[in-house]
């Protein structure tokens, strides 16, 4: 038996390690670090691959979102829509620009926001939605889209954990008005260390996100608006830009290993299956089960499954243990206990498997095998 890790990145460097090293060498000697061609080319074949005209690139995840909503003159005393069972950066940077987050609890079954109690959460100061495509999932674009129309919102796409999912046949992240991406090493298009962009239509919102990246600059300089330094470097540009020629295929396989998930853990009853489609392409970032007799008072028993994983050589990680309704720098929000539920409850249940793309079918069924013994 042999260990097992969430993801595996050294097996895909196996693969791409000569062509990276040689642009990597050809860089390191052309003695230009900073922006340049490498980073054009790169925003160029990012927007054609997501279906948009604009792609700024961007030093992270959560520059874009931060970039998005300063983009968008979101800002004190407007509020913005988003769900409690993601990673801290996506309300992180709606408090970053001053304006206040408001939580609207999940779908159990997608983990995504429930799009049916969006209408009720809008007021008067709402500016916008930003859906998470989270695990890899898209989230109701068409309900969201409609929802936005209605009201004159903005809809800001998070696409950190979802490069190449699509909702019917366009790409999360052409579809919002502007669609937030990161490159961290663990995304399915993931750079070797931090990166990010976004993308749009609208080639205002391109412009005014491409000076505020810039210092707030047009030209060298001369600064209109208190902006930020945020690149995506010539290193990571041209890493990136030979793995995106991969990601379909990395997507379809981990496709491939999640159905093999799928059926493997069917007959399990003490676990529910992540569901494999609901109107969109899911691209799997996690593999996410629930544990059902997990609940909110027995926190224990989650951990206990976790350590004899472990111990069999099977990591697992919980994404994510609280949400963000409940963490305590959002405490002067003033959610109650059970304001939420469903996030609340499902924060208890959730084990991620490991899946990458590169995951044999044996390890799969040393995972499951391993993971039967432990319920
Ligand atoms: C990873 C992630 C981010 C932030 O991306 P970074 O590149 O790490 O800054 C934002 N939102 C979600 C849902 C993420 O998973």
């Amino acid at each position: 038996m042999s260990n097992i890790p969430p993801l595996d990145l050294s097996r895909q460097y196996q693969l791409i390690g000569k062509e990276v090293e040689a642009a990597v060498g050809s860089i390191l000697a052309s003695g230009r670090y900073i922006g340049g061609s490498m980073v054009e080319n790169f925003e160029r074949e990012f927007a054609n691959y997501i279906g948009v005209s604009h792609c700024v690139s961007c030093n992270s995840g959560t520059d874009a979102l931060y970039l998005a909503l300063r983009s968008l003159n979101i800002g004190a005393g407007d509020e913005v829509i988003t769900t409690p069972f993601t990673f801290i950066a996506t309300s992180e940077t709606i408090a970053m620009v001053g304006a206040t987050p408001v939580f609207v609890d999940i779908d159990p079954a997608t983990f995504n926001i429930d799009v049916s109690q969006i209408a009720k959460a809008i007021s008067s100061s709402t500016k916008a939605i930003i859906p998470v495509h989270l695990f890899g999932q898209p989230t109701d674009m068409t309900a969201i889209m409609e929802i936005a129309k209605q009201y004159n919102l903005f809809v800001i796409e998070d696409c950190a954990q979802a490069t190449g999912a699509k909702w019917g046949e366009a790409r999360v992240g052409s579809i919002g008005h502007i669609g937030c991406f990161s490159f961290f090493p663990t995304k399915n298009l993931g750079a070797c260390g931090d990166g990010g962009a976004v993308t749009t239509g609208d080639e205002a919102i391109a412009a005014k996100i491409r000076m505020l990246k810039e210092h707030g600059s047009k030209a060298r300089y001369y600064h209109e608006e208190n902006g930020v330094n945020s690149r995506l470097d010539a290193l990571q540009a041209a890493i990136l830009q030979i793995k995106l020629q991969h990601l379909d295929t990395w997507n379809a396989q981990r496709h491939t290993a999640a159905e093999i998930y799928h059926q493997l853990l069917a007959p399990v009853s003490a676990i529910t299956i992540p569901p494999a489609t609901n109107g969109g392409t899911h691209v799997w970032n996690q593999y996410t089960i629930k544990l059902k007799a997990a609940n909110n008072s027995e926190k224990d028993y989650r951990e206990q499954i976790r350590q004899t994983l472990q111990a069999k050589g099977v990591s697992s990680m919980i994404y994510y243990p609280l949400p963000l309704h409940q963490q305590s720098v959002y405490k002067h929000l003033g959610y109650q206990p059970n304001s939420l539920p469903h996030s609340e409850l499902v924060a208890h249940q959730v084990l991620s498997l490991p899946m990458f793309p590169e995951i044999s079918q044996m390890e799969q069924e040393q995972v499951v095998y391993s993971l039967k013994d432990s319920l």
